[in-house]
């Protein structure tokens, strides 16, 4: 068998015309002899929506909620109608989940009470619907879709808005569930993000849980591929909008992706597709806008690559804290006493610089920083700076090369320096500037090192047309 999992994100099933792209995306995959799983969120901004109802809710606003929820409803009924033409099955089950919701909210409204475990089930209720619109819609359009609830296949253990997948379970269940339907020639059609606790209760993934769920279902069936179908090309050289000529790079590994995943690059987060990596199992990137493009190719092991740099990512909006010892020199226990005042706050520190009397950390700039700053004062001197930007260039071939630091300071050499930072790694260098320069380092960089790009990595045919 040729099993593929093939996930489509929030844009890709966002209306009827998203959804009827992403049928002829799938029924192209069954053209060519594949047995696609498809995973789906729920329709784009839903869940989003669906938290806010419960929010407002929760402030004793009851109207308010079940305003969000009227119109939530309306969206689902309207693209169920547009897509499906015998669809009075499909919008009474959509009406029951909607009538099913608004009791939750106005219980919400009259309790003023909001547990992670209602949490959970309120937003559970975007991938219940879409996967159900979805499997109806691909019906409709001649593939044969079979609806799978998702809280069927995936078992977590009971922690509410971030469950924790328990593998054997889901292995088990997916395979008795999967395997006999894509036997039959059936394309089950599945919920991402959504799952259960073994009592039966729904619980989700986190946000953006559906690659996750994706990459567990690829791996309990030991699917060829995963393919991750969202909104761009896949993972750029740079940002396009700040570097016109970034390319699309074709193949990265998943040590790479995971540097590149905090600086935003919003594709997908590779924590996410680890079940996947694990079992050597090669995820995707698919733009469901452009379905030709063939995308980032996400693989254990980094292939070889002549440029050194893969990609360079930048993340904005960091404040810099600067430590400065001058009561006590560095002693036993001081750096703890610093990361102390961090975690107290429960603020992630990004990156790190010290010096016999000085330590120098960069943060998400945000509201904690005065009162962070004045614990940290208890210990030393202490001063913050907001305004930052942190620029990273990523590339499994950094990893000893003679030369690398010199090339990438003399590419900005105009640029005013306030941290760097080599990951014990080796595979990505990172600095922080002022975030007024980062576009133009970006753009010095990316001139620097992308002039002769391997073309066995990079998209350079897109640079000629
Ligand atoms: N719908 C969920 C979210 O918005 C999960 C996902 O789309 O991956 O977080
Ligand atoms: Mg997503």
């Amino acid at each position: 068998m040729s099993l593929l999992v093939m996930k489509f994100g929030g844009t890709s099933v966002e209306d009827p015309a998203a959804i009827r792209r992403t049928a002829a995306i799938v029924a192209g995959r069954i053209a060519l002899g594949k047995q696609p799983v498809v995973v789906v969120s729920a329709m784009a901004k839903v869940t989003d929506q669906l938290l806010r109802a419960a929010a407002t809710a929760v402030q004793g606003d009851r109207i308010g909620a079940l305003a969000i929820s009227s119109r939530l409803r309306s969206r689902h009924r309207d693209t169920a109608a547009a897509l499906v033409k015998d669809s009075s099955a499909l919008i009474n089950r959509i009406d029951q989940k909607f009538d099913s919701l608004d009791e939750i909210l106005r219980g919400l409204a009259a309790l003023l009470e909001l547990t992670p475990r209602i949490s959970d089930l309120i937003a559970s209720h975007g991938e219940l619907l879409s996967s159900r619109i979805v499997a109806a819609a691909f019906r409709e359009m001649g593939i044969a879709a079979v609806h799978v609830d998702a809280r069927k296949i995936i078992i977590t253990d009971s922690q509410f808005q971030k469950a924790v997948p328990q593998d054997t379970l889901i292995e088990k269940s997916a395979r008795e569930k999967f395997l006999p339907l894509l036997a039959q020639g059936k394309v089950p059609v599945m919920g991402g993000f959504i799952a259960s606790n073994e009592d039966g209760l729904s619980t989700t993934l986190g946000r953006g849980g559906s690659d996750f769920s994706a990459a567990l279902v690829g791996g309990a069936i030991q699917a060829e591929a995963i393919e991750i179908w969202t909104d761009v090309d896949g993972i750029m050289s740079a940002d396009p909008r700040v570097c016109p000529d970034a390319l699309r790079v074709k193949i990265i590994s998943f040590e790479e992706a995971a540097e590149l995943a905090y600086f935003g690059a919003k594709v997908l987060h590779p924590a996410t597709i680890l079940p996947a990596v694990r079992k050597n199992i090669p995820v995707l990137v698919l733009n469901s806008r452009n379905p030709i493009c063939e995308g980032t190719r996400i693989t254990s092991l980094a292939p070889h690559c002549k440029s050194p740099i893969k990609s360079i990512a930048v993340k904005k909006k960091l404040s810099i804290i600067d430590v400065v010892a001058s009561r006590m020199l560095m002693t036993h226990g001081y750096m703890k006493s610093i990361f102390d005042v961090f975690d107290k706050h429960h603020c992630p520190v990004d990156m790190v610089a010290t010096s016999e009397v000085s330590v120098s950390l960069t943060v998400d700039s945000n509201e904690k920083l005065p009162s962070i700053a004045a614990d940290l004062g208890q210990l030393a001197d202490v001063k913050y700076e907001g305004g930052k930007a942190l620029v990273c260039l990523v590339g499994d071939d950094i990893r000893g090369k003679n030369g690398m630091a010199a090339q990438i300071f003399n590419a900005i050499r105009h640029i005013n320096l306030r941290m760097i930072s080599q990951g014990a790694n080796e595979i990505n260098l990172s600095f922080m500037i002022d975030e007024d320069d980062a576009d133009e380092a970006v753009r010095s960089l990316h001139a620097a090192f992308f002039q002769d790009p391997d073309p066995a990595i990079f998209d350079v045919e897109a640079r000629k047309q």
